[in-house]
């Protein structure tokens, strides 16, 4: 492949759905692409920066034929942009570029060159509207069982519920998918108390964002959807002032005039006593 017919193909990350969450380098690959490839929500999101350029939508189920049609125009030598909503590299799009792009033997210096840029996700730009929930150790897990086997899904839940963490769901629910958030809510519940915040977030940053601050026994009485992030607080999140927050534990060891609390040091790791509090 000659360098003059080199093409390059921008994996973009368009951030939750708003114009001031795009980042500008995800605004410059737009800009300087040709041909732009997308679900069809996506490319709406973005439209405004569309003008001139040729617009290749496709509909939800359709992501390896998306993923194709961006490698193969860009391997001809067109700039293409394939566009994904948060980050591509988080439940997106890159993914599935790289299997494509290993189905058809590429390597690294040939057409198309690769650039992958980062998205605000789901769980960060959620988070943000929700206050401060993931100042401690957290996870995500994706609910969606159409490419997972549903008993790796809850092994996971399980596993995250009993180590603590925060722990984010990613297409919690749709419309042939419904009792898989309910298991979800059961598992959590074992080891955590019914009153654990938990935030549902719908359309972050898009024109019916919606936010919701529940708890463990509740959250289910609430609508749930393809456009929903759930977010279950670990055993130390707390709500104050309608905000969920996660402590980062700076309390467990220093009072608020800076001075580590007797027993613990500067710098070092939290002691703890016998039982695993902190001394
Ligand atoms: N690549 C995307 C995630 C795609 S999976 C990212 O990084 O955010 C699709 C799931 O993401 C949805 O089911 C929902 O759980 C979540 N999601 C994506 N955009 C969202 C938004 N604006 N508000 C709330 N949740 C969102």
């Amino acid at each position: 492949m000659t360098t003059q017919n080199k093409g390059e193909l921008f994996v973009v990350g368009i951030g939750p759905g708003s114009e001031e969450h795009l980042t500008p380098a995800a605004l410059d690959a737009i800009r300087q692409a040709q041909v732009i490839v997308g679900y069809r929500t996506y490319i709406d999101l973005v439209r405004p920066l569309l003008e001139g350029k040729e617009i290749f939508k496709t509909g939800m189920t359709e992501e390896i034929g998306r993923a194709r049609a961006a490698v193969s125009r860009a391997q001809a030598g067109e700039k293409v942009a394939l566009i994904s909503s948060g980050d591509p590299g988080v439940y997106g799009m890159a993914g599935l570029v790289f299997e494509v792009l290993r189905e058809i033997g590429w390597k690294r210096g040939e057409s198309p060159k690769l650039h992958i840029i980062p998205g605000i996700t789901a769980m960060n730009s959620c988070s943000s509207l929700v206050g401060a929930p993931l100042v401690h150790d957290f996870c995500s897990v994706s609910l969606s069982d159409l490419l997972t086997p549903w008993p790796v899904i809850e092994r996971r839940i399980e596993a995250a519920a009993q180590a603590d963490f925060v722990i984010g769901l990613y297409n919690p629910k749709s419309g042939r998918r419904t009792k898989q958030i309910v298991i979800a809510q059961q598992i959590v519940s074992k080891y955590r108390k019914q009153e654990t915040p938990v935030a549902l977030v719908k359309s972050a940053y898009r024109d019916l964002e919606t936010v919701i601050l529940s708890d463990l026994a509740h959250f289910l009485d609430y609508e749930i959807g393809m456009l929903t992030t759930v977010i279950i607080g670990s055993t130390n999140s707390y709500v104050y002032e309608g905000y969920m927050v996660t402590p980062r534990g700076y309390t467990n060891k220093y009072s608020w005039d800076g001075k580590a609390h007797e027993g613990q040091k500067p710098g070092v790791s939290l002691r703890l006593n016998e039982v695993g509090k902190p001394v």
